[in-house]
């Protein structure tokens, strides 16, 4: 049975990997998982610094082919892109399974009429 294991370099730089949420039986699996989608193959060099996080309440999307919504992306403190604009920031407010940074947050919630100007 595949379980959720949140994967994640703390110290990613330029355009190495932030992390990615696995599905997998074991912990070195989902490394190995990890490692072979974002490098092309496996080994200690890929998983210096990596963190890898078993994330039960994830465990139920395994079943939902693997779309996680945003929010519980957050709940463990995730960076996520805004649905409105893309921008990754630190403070978002959720609009039923979406993700908005402020200012989308703000326009979302605009009346339709004000929206159309
Ligand atoms: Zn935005």
């Amino acid at each position: 049975m595949s379980r959720a294991y949140a994967i994640y370099k703390p110290e990613a730089r330029g355009d190495e990997p932030n992390g990615e949420v696995i599905f997998a039986t074991t912990e070195t699996d989902a490394l190995e998982q990890y490692c072979i989608s974002w490098f092309g193959g496996s080994g200690e060099e890929f998983t210096e610094g990596v963190v890898v996080q078993r994330v039960p309440a994830m465990d139920k999307y395994l079943a939902a082919q693997n779309t996680i919504p945003k929010s519980e992306y957050l709940k463990i403190r995730w960076q996520v892109e805004c649905d409105g604009c893309g921008f990754t920031d630190d403070d978002h407010e959720l609009l039923g399974d979406k993700v908005f940074c402020q200012d989308c947050y703000d326009f979302e919630r605009l009346p339709t009429q004000d929206k159309e100007q």
